[in-house]
């Protein structure tokens, strides 16, 4: 009972109660009884309202223990007749589990299908299954769950192939058909079976109850309390924080609590927010519901009896129970599946299972989400019931949608979401279409729920109000489980089968009826349509059905008995469709070239006219099937084929092509935007499978069926044309009378519109069916035409490409046969390429392109050819020949009327008439005749001997029109156009007609005799003509290139200069640019052969070349040559916190104020880094330019409020020349100069003068304190006066001009204020330090940076971060002169009292806490100011090699207090080269064990401590020999340019140190032996040695970001598992993962909002303050995006490191092709990082994509 007592106190006669309770008696007791049922109640009514809901916060736990203890334990009891502990162990024992998986998908979890085996798209395998299937070698779709669904392994239907995982693989074949219940005894079975019912009847009652203050018969409990609970419900109306407003007001609670509220409200669909009496808890109500009613319907709440409650709860319980328990066993499962579906006794649909789910849509979300948990793992894992259940599902279909459709929930909480489950298994749907008439309930269902038509019955959507549409919305859901139930072909019919599926064939067809011309458009003219109409409603629906009609073809396409019914009844359809329409239409008579038919007086420019034909459509797509199945040709006796009236099925899709036509003519501009729309999507690659597609093919049918010249007249009337070309005199005057120029570019366009039409008609034959192809040309003809545009990337192609109900485009079966694969650099993505020998089947007509696609096509080919240097034309491609039922389609190229038309624009051609006929007509035209003549050739091909070639277009095109105009003939126009001076265009293309025109005469002539010889030898002929042109051209072409060349490669250089004026070429080069730049600069520096070994300090340190520096400002353009007393000269720099290099991400932020940074601890965890993009500008300049942007800046947040991607509030601008983020400039100056070195005093000498200054210092310092405290020591002090030459007295002035000072303030204010996060203050004398740390810090982590990137020491760096380095250390050694001295002296006494020990300075870190870079740097640069005021002749530089050999010690013996255990390896015998360094090292090793005694190990050799040291003090070293470098400008030495053997004795050499680094203690021994002393003495060594504190051990390794796994799916898997860590194990919404530590974070969410600073911010920033200093680096899991974030306004997304096969970044996880890791794209993200150049990134990022600025970076 101890968890009774944990948080509630119970009772005490409870206590007693529940001890004294035993769940054995009890169920012992229940064997007894004779009315079971009453018996469980009167338990229930006595116990639930005692444990459950006894006060406002309930207690989950404690009850949950309970509810085990008193309520299940007696069922379990009961159930198992023994002890359930051993009773259920045995059920499971002796289970036979079914082959099902049936694993619940979390929100989140990763979910594979595969595209190979898939029944259809739903089936989803889990992670664990998958890696266990055969599909893992397959192409697989990686998608993550929205949460419930289940994993299919183990389904046979699910998949074609391999539907087991090694796991689920079933052992013995026969034991799935056992019947599960054969294991248990009967009593068993009865027993059960009484429980099972008693409990589901409990739940059912209890979750369906709709009384507030009542409970059902048998359950009123023994005492009844007057307390009641006010119980909020979820809405998906109301906002979050509408909820949270409203309850801060209902019932006084905090925003935390409310928010709390909200999200439980949210999850659970309902929440108590009060607890108390019954008016307490109404007069919540009341002011919920009054704050909630104003814009829509109030929230809704209930105020309900705690005994209500309280049994609802454990009715809930109850059905967790019943799934766990039946878990046990599948026999049990069965057991519950019979009791659930058991008829009640109401009758039909009145079991237990169809009372919930005819109550669904009441109940509350959690109660809704717990039942159908239990349905999934119960009714759909037992395949007998998962039937029987899908039966009771139909039956009550029509029922549950009209609930769904009024409730206002999503989906996913609705029971018509299950209808996947059973909807997409093949024979489950079957069985319910032939048993339940499943589809046409389907389709009726649907259609009844869209009630809104026109007076012709047609649906109407234009007054939609909100309320319709919302319900349209989710009536939308049908289509899917429509869709699921035609997802999978019958491969066998029954006579049922085919009645049900025609029955739901008519309700379609009736709904398609209602489709048939809705939305209907009138050509407005004069003027514009006042509102836009309603047109997205009626396209919706043709989208999403879509895929249906596609499926319903292809349904009908596996039986030829279906397909002719089908056909049949589409024909009635349509012909009932039209008696409707044709009111009014008077007919007429056209006539023309000698022929004439009847047609109807029709004009689309003033008459309604419908984008919207289903109808038609489906009878073009069944048209096509007729003749793809052969069905036409083996039944045509069964087909109405007389009834088809040609005209009739042209007609309307005829007047929506010309619609289309009349719009891009510009006609229809006043119909406004939504017509446009309509337009674009018809031909979109969503919607034209079923809209454009079939209107072609209807055309292409009729005219097929008609005689040429009637179809092509009656395209010219529709078009509105027919008045031009039936003139007699056409020819000659074509509009010469028309003078509105609007009307001539109109008919223009027209006419252009109308021969593409005809050249679709007659060209497009690669639908089979229409055409003899295969199925999967189609396909790659869609490929090659999109890759004729330019290459382009795997999901560019696809987006191109229509995809089939199951998302595949069929592409990657053919890609490899049309395009070449070339894979992505470190940027960009992978590129189909098309193959070369595909170009030629290029058609410029191609019937998908858009204008625009058109005309880059034409460009890219063109220029493909040039290249080629081939000739210029583009003419028609071969074509495949048509299937016989559209055969004679091909009698248009060779009808009158066409070639009437084609010689009237000929002759328009030939005598241009004030622009009254268009290019693009005329190559349109030559189209025409090239494929007249490409037809007659491949006819003369394929012909046998004896058999005669009828079509005859070169006969046709040679002849002469006919007496009394005697028009000349085709071809005589087209030789007279050869040389028209004015169509230079399209020469190419007439030699090419004219060629082939000789080519098919000679091969007439010879037809008779010797076809095929002659045929080839033509063909030779003509190649070997085309030969010699070609390798004419190809040398000019060649020449041609090698100029372009020339003048390519001298205009490149003429744009280094105007860099500034490209933007963007700029951008691009950057880095070579620096690159070059900075070996340049190199070689200025190299050393002149004379100066035999360099040294960079000491006094033997090489002397710069004396040189003028002389920079340009980038600014005024004017050069500026760099002095102490010039002006000043700065670089933009950017100064920000840094944690890149930390060894210890768990120290805590210091507290700013009291922060003493003089001492770096070797941790690094927190530092300051300086960069700089290298431009350069006069201090005055950039002061001009900076207020110049914080005045543009003022002005436009009070214009616009927006935000830029830099803060100057807070100093930060853009470099105006490269636009780097940067928020200070440093100063630029001059180099040290050369000290004259007369004698220098040793270490000894040096050691006692530095300790007389120090100590002279001491004493000045107090003199300007208040004098009092140190009165004594004053004395002590007076005893040993400072040397003569140290004149402490003596303010030095400062060498720098008045500009120049003010910089150093500048830099050294920004320096301070970032780096400790600060307001800034110029006095506080933290100032230097800072700037002193920021150097060091720099210096190292370029330093690492170098190791990293494995390049040399110096001469690789970009120049920028020369200048850079440079003007931080001369910096750091001139900022004393800005600050206050006796601070700076200060600081420098400390600094060197952690190394000599000093009794006057109190606190000195133990040399274990100190970074000796930091403290070389810092003691360094701070002596200037001590140094100025000695007049000895002592030289700097004496002096900064007597520190450095001094720390350079100091940080050995560091080494070998930190140097770890000795590891064993057989390489220890060195051969003798070493020798001394080993015996050195040891015996200093002894010397500091003799100090430290046992807290150092002992060391056998000094093989492994020297190695140690070695590689431990060289990132020391190298650090060392940058800052000297660039302190005293000293040449570097070559051999450190390049990464060459040796460069440690180089390095030494340059550093002025032995290479036998040992000799620097043991030749000053006596001197340096009472330091050693002091340093161990210290007490902290002891104390960090004994485990007391950090310890770094070195070198320090440089920081990696996380390894990430090589699959995507892990990640997501990781990030499915991942809980919020606030909200008690919900799961998160946005997992996001830190790269820089690997901690997950719940982001943007309001459960994790943290504050910082005094403001909300989500767990990303609060993060990246901690772990990142403010820069941080995520990887958000389920968007598989990078988000870097700096500071809290600052952030950008970035390309994810995961690519897929094809070289794309799946950003937003939309496409779900399987992710790998790409190490070389992460390497990349790295460096950023590395660099510091995560904000630098950011600024960029926003400058190029201003929506990224206004996204609430700080909420993730
Ligand atoms: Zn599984
Ligand atoms: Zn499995
Ligand atoms: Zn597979
Ligand atoms: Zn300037
Ligand atoms: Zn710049
Ligand atoms: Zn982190
Ligand atoms: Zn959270």
């Amino acid at each position: 009972m101890a968890a009774a007592e944990s948080d509630r106190e119970v009772p005490s006669a409870l206590c007693t109660e529940f001890l004294n309770f035993s769940a054995k008696d009890t169920a012992s007791k229940w064997l007894q009884v004779t009315d079971l049922y009453k018996e469980v109640y009167q338990h229930l009514a006595r116990y639930v309202p005692k444990i459950y809901c006894l006060g406002p916060n309930l207690n989950p736990q404690s009850e949950d223990l309970l509810a085990q203890l008193l309520l299940q334990a007696p069922l379990e009891w009961y159930l198992c007749g023994e002890d359930p502990s051993t009773g259920l162990a045995k059920l499971e024992q002796n289970n036979q589990p079914s082959q099902l998986c049936g694993h619940v998908f979390r929100v989140g979890e990763p979910t594979y299908s595969c595209r190979e085996c898939a029944a259809d798209p739903t089936c989803v395998l889990c992670m664990q299954c998958f890696l266990g299937s055969v599909h893992k070698e397959h192409r697989y779709r990686m998608t993550t769950s929205g949460g419930g669904g289940f994993c299919d392994c183990g389904d046979t239907e699910a998949w074609k192939k391999g539907p087991y995982c090694q796991k689920h693989e079933p052992n013995i074949s026969d034991s799935c058909q056992e019947d599960p219940l054969a294991h248990l005894s009967t009593d068993m079975i009865a027993r059960c079976y009484n429980v099972f019912a008693i409990v589901l009847k409990y739940a059912v009652d209890m979750l369906t109850w709709d009384k507030e203050d009542e409970l059902p018969p048998g359950l009123e409990p023994p005492d009844r309390g007057d307390t009641y609970y006010c119980m909020l419900f979820n809405d998906e109306v109301h906002t979050y924080e509408q909820v949270i407003y409203t309850l801060q007001k209902a019932v006084n609670c905090t925003q935390k609590e409310a928010v709390s509220f909200a999200t439980t409200v949210d999850r659970d669909g309902r929440k108590s927010v009060r607890f108390g009496d019954f008016a307490f808890c109404e007069q919540a109500k009341s002011v919920i519901v009054r704050n909630t009613s104003r814009q829509s319907k109030p929230l809704r709440v209930q105020v309900m009896h705690s005994s209500v409650v309280a049994h609802q709860c454990f009715a809930l319980k109850a059905l967790h129970w019943l799934g766990h328990v039946i878990g046990y066993s599948d026999a049990l499962r069965r057991i519950l599946c019979q009791v659930g579906l058991e008829r009640g006794p109401e009758g039909e649909n009145s079991s237990l299972v169809d009372t919930l789910m005819l109550c669904d849509s009441k109940m509350w979300k959690g109660a809704r989400n717990v039942y159908h948990q239990l349905f999934m793992s119960s009714l759909l894992m037992d395949l007998k019931y998962k039937k029987l259940f899908a039966i009771q599902f139909a039956k009550n279909y029509e029922r549950l949608q009209s609930d769904y459709v009024k409730d206002d929930h999503d989906r996913e909480f609705s029971v018509t979401d299950l209808s996947v489950q059973m909807f997409t298994v093949p024979s489950l749907a079957r069985m319910l279409i032939t048993e339940e008439n499943l589809m046409t309930t389907i389709i009726r269902t649907f259609v009844d729920h869209l009630r809104h038509r026109d007076l012709q019955g047609r649906f109407q959507f234009e007054r939609y109000t909100a309320q319709q549409a919302f319900k349209f919305r989710r009536v939308q859901s049908l289509i899917g489980d429509l869709k699921y139930v035609l997802i999978s072909r019958p491969t066998e019919w029954s006579d049922q089968l085919r009645e049900k599926f025609l029955e739901g064939l008519d309700t379609f067809l009736e709904l398609f009826k209602c489709m048939q011309g809705m939305d209907p458009v009138v050509r407005q003219v004069g003027q514009h349509i006042e509102m836009e109409p309603e047109w997205e409603a009626a396209f919706t629906l043709q989208m999403k059905l879509t895929h249906i009609i596609s499926m319903m073809q292809e349904w009908c396409a596996t039986d030829e008995r279906v397909l002719i019914e089908a056909y049949k009844k589409c024909l009635t359809a349509l012909t009932h469709c039209h008696s409707g329409f044709t009111d009014g239409e008077q007919p007429i008579t056209l006539s023309m070239c000698g022929h004439s038919v009847d047609t109807i007086r029709y004009c689309v420019s003033q008459e309604k006219v419908s984008i919207h034909l289903p109808v038609s459509r489906l009878l073009a797509g069944l048209h096509v099937l007729l003749s793809k199945m052969e069905v036409a040709y083996r039944f045509p006796e069964q087909l109405p084929l007389s009834e088809l009236s040609p005209p009739m099925l042209i007609e309307h899709p005829l007047r929506c092509l010309v619609l289309c036509a009349q719009v891009h003519a510009g006609m229809w501009r006043r119909n406004g935007f939504s017509l446009v729309n309509q337009i674009y999507y018809y031909h979109n690659v969503k919607c034209r499978v079923e809209m454009f597609d079939k209107d072609l093919i209807m055309l292409q049918a009729g005219a097929s069926m008609m005689d040429p010249n009637h179809f092509l007249m009656i395209v010219l009337s529709r078009f509105e044309l027919y008045h031009i070309f039936s003139s007699a005199d056409c020819r000659k005057s074509y509009n010469r009378e028309n003078t509105n120029k609007d009307v001539v570019q109109q008919n223009n366009t027209l006419i252009e519109e109308m021969l593409h039409l005809i050249m679709m008609v007659v060209g497009e034959r690669f639908e089979a069916g229409v055409g003899q192809v295969e199925g999967c040309d189609e396909i790659k003809r869609e490929i090659i035409h999109q890759l004729c545009i330019r290459p382009m990337a795997h999901s560019e192609l696809v987006k191109a490409l229509p995809e089939n109900e199951n998302k595949e485009t069929g592409m990657e079966r053919v890609i490899d046969s049309v395009a070449s694969f070339k894979k992505p650099g470190v940027t960009g993505r992978g590129l189909y390429e098309l193959r070369p020998e595909c170009a030629k089947q290029f058609n410029l007509y191609f019937h998908h392109y858009s204008r625009a696609d058109q005309s880059k096509a034409e460009e890219a080919q063109r220029k493909l050819k040039r290249q080629n240097g081939e000739d210029m034309a583009l003419p028609p491609p071969m074509l495949p020949p048509f299937s016989p039922l559209f055969a004679s389609l091909v009698n248009i190229l060779q009808c009158d009327v066409l070639l009437g038309m084609l010689g009237a624009v000929l002759q328009w051609a030939v005598e241009p008439s004030g622009g009254h006929w268009s290019e693009s007509m005329l190559q349109r035209v030559l189209h025409l005749i090239g494929m007249g003549l490409l037809e007659e050739q491949q006819q003369l091909k394929n012909s046998s001997e004896d058999h005669d070639v009828s079509f005859n277009f070169t006969l046709k095109i040679s002849r002469p029109g006919e007496a009394p105009s005697n028009t000349a003939s085709v071809l005589a126009l087209l030789e007279n156009l050869q040389n028209a001076p004015h169509l230079e265009v399209h020469k190419d293309m007439i030699r090419w007609i004219l060629k082939m025109v000789a080519s098919i005469k000679t091969m007439r002539e010879l037809t008779a005799s010797t076809y095929t010889v002659t045929a080839s030898g033509s063909h030779g002929q003509e190649e070997m003509v085309c030969d010699k042109d070609k390798a004419e051209r190809k040398r000019k072409a060649e020449m041609a290139r090698l100029r372009r060349e020339k003048i390519m490669a001298q205009m490149s250089e003429m744009q280094r200069h105007f860099i500034n004026e490209n933007k963007e070429l700029f951008q691009q080069s950057l880095e070579e640019l620096y690159a070059s730049a900075s070996t340049s600069t190199s070689l200025e520096h190299s050393p002149t052969s004379s100066d035999a070994a360099l040294v960079c300090v000491g006094p033997r340190r090489s002397r710069p070349r004396e040189k003028r520096q002389v920079v340009t400002c980038i600014l005024c353009q004017e050069e500026q040559e760099i002095r102490a007393d010039s002006k000043a000269m700065v670089l933009a720099a950017f100064v920000q916190r840094s944690t890149v290099m930390s060894k210890n991400r768990k120290r805590p932020p210091h507290d700013p104020e009291h922060y003493d940074p003089l001492f770096m601890h070797p941790d690094l965890s927190f530092g300051t880094h300086t960069g700089s993009c290298g431009h350069i500008m006069h201090s005055h300049c950039w002061q001009r330019y900076f207020e110049a942007v914080q005045a543009k800046e003022q002005r436009r947040q009070q214009r616009l409020r927006v935000h830029t991607s830099y803060d100057v509030g807070n100093g930060e601008f853009l470099c105006p020349l490269c636009e780097c983020l940067s928020n200070t400039v440093i100063p630029l100056l001059p180099g040290a100069k050369g000290s004259n070195s007369c004698e220098q005093p040793g270490l000894g000498q040096w050691l006692k003068i530095s300790g007389q200054q120090i100590k002279a210092m001491h004493s000045a310092h107090r003199k300007l304190q208040p004098v009092g405290v140190d009165a004594v020591e004053e004395t002590v002090e007076e005893q040993c006066p400072a040397p003569e030459s140290f004149r402490i007295d003596y303010t030095p002035m400062s060498p720098y001009s008045s500009t120049i000072k003010e910089m150093l303030t500048t830099f050294g204010t920004a320096t301070y204020k970032v780096g400790l996060k600060v307001h800034p203050n110029e006095q506080d004398p933290r100032v230097p330090i800072m700037c002193w740390g920021s150097c060091a810090y720099t210096i190292q982590s370029i330093e690492r940076l170098l190791v990293d990137e494995e390049k040399p020491l110096f001469g690789s760096l970009p120049c920028r971060q020369d200048d850079c380095l440079s003007s931080l250390a001369r910096f750091g050694s001139a900022c004393w002169t800005a600050a206050s001295q006796p601070s700076v002296q200060g600081h420098y006494i400390r600094l060197v009292a952690a190394l000599i020990p000093d009794p006057q300075v109190e606190t000195s870190p133990c040399i274990l806490d100190i970074d000796m870079l930091h403290l070389l740097v810092s003691v360094v640069l701070s002596y200037g100011s001590v140094h100025s005021q000695d007049s000895s002749g002592l030289s700097v530089d004496a002096v900064q090699l007597h520190f450095f050999h001094i720390i350079t010690v100091a940080h050995m013996v560091q080494m070998l207090l930190t140097s770890g255990p000795e590891e064993v390896t057989m390489e220890q015998e060195s051969g003798g080269a070493e020798r001394e360094e080993e015996e050195d090292i040891c015996a200093l090793y002894n010397t500091l064990r003799t100090h430290l005694g046992s807290s150092l190990p002992e060391v056998a050799s000094g093989w492994h401590l020297w190695r140690c040291v070695k590689t431990g003090i060289l990132p020391y070293l190298r650090g060392a020999a940058l800052f000297f470098h660039h302190l005293n400008g000293v040449p570097t030495p070559p051999e450190l340019h390049a990464l060459c053997p040796g460069q440690w004795e180089v390095l030494c050499g340059y550093l002025s140190l032995p290479s036998n680094l040992l000799q620097l203690y043991h030749s000053q021994k006596e001197l340096l032996e009472p330091l050693l002393y002091g340093w161990c003495s210290h007490p902290g060594v002891r104390q960090t040695l004994q485990g007391g504190g950090v310890l770094v051990s070195f070198p320090r390794e440089s920081n990696s970001l996380i390894d990430l796994p090589d699959d995507y799916s892990a990640l997501i898997n990781q990030a499915s598992s991942f809980t919020c860590p606030k909200s008690g194990g919900d799961k998160s919404r946005a997992p996001t993962l830190c790269l820089v530590c690997g901690s997950m974070l719940c982001s943007q969410s309001y459960c994790c909002q943290t504050e910082l600073d005094g403001e909300d911010v989500g767990a990303c920033t609060a993060h990246t303050f901690a772990c990142g200093a403010g820069v941080g680096i995520f990887l958000r899991v389920r968007e598989s995006q990078v988000l870097f974030l700096s500071g809290k306004t600052k952030g950008c997304f970035y390309a994810p490191p995961y690519l897929d096969d094809y070289g794309e970044t799946d950003q937003g996880l939309r496409r779900g092709n399987p992710l790998h890791l790409c190490r070389q794209r992460y390497r990349k993200i790295q460096k950023l990082w590395r660099q510091h150049s995560v904000t630098e990134e950011i600024g960029h990022a926003q400058e190029a994509n201003q929506t990224l600025v206004g996204i609430d970076w700080q909420h993730l």
